[in-house]
This record gives structure tokens, C-alpha cells and sequence, in this order.
């Protein structure tokens, strides 16, 4: 597609979490992949609303290698650097500006109601008191994120939606109040597959240490997968299994082959198939799946200084632009 036949500007964002893994990438990954297609995109590494649970200079340092895993992960899986801009959201101060300057026109009550903040405030085990003012004001700075580059459309899954929601009320009135400067965000729903982790029951993530991350071996696959958790019932290799409730048919059904999938669902069914088979039947499909994005990291990785190369040049031009929507910024409001 032309540039000039695409639909608009995409803007999404992850946190800095290091080497990611299958549900990221079948989550959300696989969908920026694809929506490079149609759609001008900006791809960030949040660093700055990673500070707003972090504790000090270490962690803040740690998170570097974590920045260049979790890059070389997104260009293995087919982000294209020429493309799309890449970069670190730090490395573009100006987001930082612009989210002070739309500070003054949100309302607190705004940010004080937003669901996902009275989530956050219980698992920190703190009070709304108590908490930074980074955390209340993390759906400004994620607003400044998107409209600083004229993003206009925005991948999210349902329970995001109220995010975007309160980005565009948050536009509106910025330009009922200095005059029409930023398009108002639109949400682009995406299908968000719930990827369930090795434990059986709940969403695969690094912090329960139920995933498969995306650059491990195949051997390191093949282990993990074997301790993953299958049908509870099937105590014995004899009796039926129930494949509608184990992860691991689940998995089947997304990385084995069609084919495959209904030998599985029968064998399982009649017992003619043990779990520690299947459990390696998948971790095969899983490494085949995975080998062609395993190949292109482990090129990307003997390139030194390439990832730096990708995010010094998607800073660059991710800040020309926000310099540009800055300087607008400060002629609407009368500061220039
Ligand atoms: S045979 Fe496979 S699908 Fe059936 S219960 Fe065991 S692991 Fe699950």
C-alpha cells in the first residue's frame, strides 16, 4: 500500500519488560505486525510510565537490557525500522511537555474514576492518597503519547476502550479550548486471544512464571511445556482425557497444524494419546511456529549496535514530528 493510500496513524506502546513471550506476541505483537499493512505506526517502549512503579536508580537501570530484548523481539517478529518508527519514549522529552501542558486541562475527577487506577492503587497496597502523582496522571502522559505524533487510531483490547475514551475527552476539550489541534483518537478493537499460561488457568506472564518466552531454546521450550498442567481428571494414561479444558489442547489449536488438532482432540478422547506425548507433540509445533522468528533474532543479535542504530533513528524522526506539534502547541495556547 502507498503511503498515501493508508488509513492513519497508529500509536501503541509496551512497557520495557524484557524478552517477551507467546501470549504477548499472539496477544498483541502479531496484530502491530500486521497493522503496519494498512497504517502509518509508531511503536514505543514506555519507559517513562514504567517509573511510575519503580523504586530507584537501579531498577531504572535495569531496564535497559531489557529495552534492547524486548526491540530485538519486536523487529524479529517482522516490525519493520524503515517502516515504522521505533523508539524509546523517553528519548523524545517533549511527550513530557505536552503531557504538563494537557495536565491543565484535565480534570482530576477524570483520572480519579478511571477504573484501571482504583485497580492499581489495591495491588500496590496503597492509598489514592498515598500514590505517586505519576500513576493518576498516567492516562495523560498515555494521551500526550498519541496525539504528540497525530496518532489517531489505537489498538486496544476491550478493557481498554475507557483509556482511549478519556484520551478523546481529554482532546476535546483541549481544542474546544485553544482551537481544533489534535484529531481525536479513535479506538481500533482488536481481537485479544486470552492466552492461558503452564499453570492451566490463568493469562501466561512473566510475573507468574507460567510462559514460554518467544527466544528460548528448543530444548528450554520442551522443558517448560512438559510442566505445564493438563486436564486434572486424567490421573491415569487409561482413562478418557477432555481436551475443552486443558491449555495444552488449547495451545494445540493454535500452533499444530489443522490436521493434527483433530488427531489430537480424538486420541485424547479415547485415551489413546498420553499427556506427556501430546505435552511434546505441542512443544514440536511450538519450536516450528517459532523457528523462522528465532532464525531473524538470532541474526539481529550478531548485528552490534543495531538495535541501538533502530531506536537512535526512530527518535530522530519521532522527534521532528514532536517538535513540530509542540511548536503548534505553544502558538494555540498563546505561550510562543
Ligand atoms: S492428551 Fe493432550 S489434550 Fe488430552 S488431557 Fe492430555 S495434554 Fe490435554
Amino acid at each position: 500500500m502507498a503511503s498515501g493510500d493508508l488509513k492513519g496513524v497508529i500509536f501503541s506502546g509496551m512497557r520495557p519488560t524484557g524478552m517477551l513471550h507467546l501470549g504477548n506476541y499472539l496477544g498483541a505483537l502479531k496484530n502491530w505486525v500486521e497493522l503496519q499493512q494498512e497504517y502509518r505506526c509508531i511503536y514505543c517502549v514506555v519507559d517513562i510510565h514504567a517509573l511510575t512503579t519503580i523504586e530507584g536508580p537501579t531498577e531504572t537501570a535495569a531496564m535497559q537490557p531489557h529495552i534492547r530484548d524486548m526491540v530485538l523481539d519486536w523487529l524479529a517478529a517482522g516490525i519493520d525500522p524503515e517502516r515504522t518508527v521505533v523508539f524509546v519514549q523517553s528519548h523524545v522529552p517533549e511527550v513530557m511537555t505536552l503531557h504538563t501542558l494537557l495536565s491543565m486541562v484535565t480534570p482530576l475527577g477524570w483520572l480519579m474514576r478511571v477504573p484501571t487506577f482504583k485497580e492499581k492503587v489495591r495491588q500496590m497496597q496503597e492509598t489514592e492518597e498515598s500514590v505517586n502523582y505519576g500513576l493518576v496522571g498516567y492516562p495523560v502522559l498515555q494521551t500526550a503519547d498519541i496525539i504528540l505524533y497525530k496518532g489517531d487510531t489505537v489498538p486496544v483490547g476491550k478493557d481498554q476502550v475507557p483509556h482511549v475514551e478519556l484520551a478523546r475527552e481529554i482532546v476535546r476539550r483541549f481544542n474546544n479550548r485553544y482551537g481544533d489541534t489534535f484529531p481525536e483518537p479513535q479506538s481500533k478493537l482488536t481481537e485479544d486471544p486470552l492466552i492461558i499460561g503452564l499453570d492451566g488457568h490463568q493469562k501466561m506472564s512473566k510475573s507468574l512464571d507460567n510462559h514460554l518466552e518467544l527466544a528460548a531454546t528448543p530444548e528450554e521450550t520442551a522443558r517448560r511445556v512438559s510442566t505445564a498442567f493438563t486436564d486434572p481428571q486424567r490421573v491415569r494414561r487409561d482413562i478418557p482425557g477432555r481436551p475443552e479444558v486443558c491449555n495444552i489442547y488449547s495451545l494445540h489449536k493454535i500452533l499444530s497444524p489443522a490436521g493434527e488438532v483433530s488427531a489430537v482432540y480424538d486420541e485424547c478422547t479415547t485415551a489413546r494419546r498420553g499427556c506427556v506425548d501430546c505435552k511434546r507433540h505441542l512443544a514440536v509445533s511450538i519450536n516450528n511456529y517459532l523457528e523462522p522468528f528465532r532464525q531473524r533474532r538470532r541474526e539481529y543479535e550478531a548485528r552490534p549496535g543495531f538495535v541501538n542504530e533502530v531506536l537512535e533513528d526512530g527518535a530522530n524522526r519521532a522527534r521532528a514530528v514532536a517538535r513540530r506539534t509542540i511548536d503548534e502547541v505553544y502558538q494555540k495556547m498563546g505561550l510562543a
